[in-house]
């Protein structure tokens, strides 16, 4: 059985890094921006602010999103050392969370092997008490892929769109010898897989509330 995750107006995104938006659920942001007119995307990346990265994140942002409301902020936070600054990082997601009112929010999951990654996965859901939380995946060399729990399928449209758009915004990440097309292909085909679809990506949530009506 299949659930439908109808009427998100309102969603925030967050990254530590510029790119893990694009790279964890680029897909899914594009099919709800298809999905829901209108839709008012609030994002927030801890760190990467008044460096090229910025500008990466703006551009991919924009050709993500042309008709969204985007609102993107980039912090200056130090790569890597997000645990040291827990309390700025508590602080922004806190200010994040207090603005509208906010759907569905997207950010790394809680047993991400990345310090930074994993520090969002544990505060996001802390700062947002009301929203649906899905904690998106980020292939990287550490071998820490988590068990997905909601996938959302993907046709190829959007697969080529989100993989075009992290090829072409990222130049400053194309040194990384896992930051290609194949990769990112394998990982939404292997989550494709597991839902009988081509592509998709997975995600993991810690609660799920359910309306029966
Ligand atoms: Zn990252």
């Amino acid at each position: 059985m299949r659930l439908r995750l109808d009427g998100v107006r309102e969603l925030a995104l967050v990254g530590a890094h510029c790119d893990d938006i694009a790279i964890g659920c680029g897909a899914t942001v594009l099919r709800l921006a298809a999905a829901n007119p209108g839709l008012v995307v609030r994002a927030l990346v801890l760190s990467g602010g008044g460096t090229a990265r910025e500008q990466e994140e703006h551009d991919a942002l924009a050709t993500m999103l042309p008709d969204a409301d985007v609102r993107l902020s980039v912090l200056d936070l130090p790569d890597g050392r997000l645990p040291d600054h827990r309390d700025r990082v508590k602080d922004a997601l806190q200010r994040l969370a207090a603005i509208g009112s906010t759907d569905l929010v997207l950010s790394p999951q809680r047993h991400d092997a990345h310090q930074d990654h994993r520090l969002l996965g544990e505060l996001v859901p802390t700062a947002f008490r009301s929203a649906l939380h899905l904690g998106y995946e980020i292939l990287k060399w550490e071998s820490d892929l988590p068990v997905t729990t909601v996938l959302v399928p993907a046709d190829e449209d959007v697969v080529a769109t989100k993989v075009a758009v992290i090829e072409k915004s990222y130049p400053s990440q194309s040194a990384h010898d896992w930051f290609d097309e194949e990769a990112f292909r394998a990982l939404m085909r292997v989550r494709g897989a597991q839902c009988h679809e081509r592509y998709a990506e997975g995600f993991v949530t810690d609660k799920t509330v359910l309306t029966l009506s």
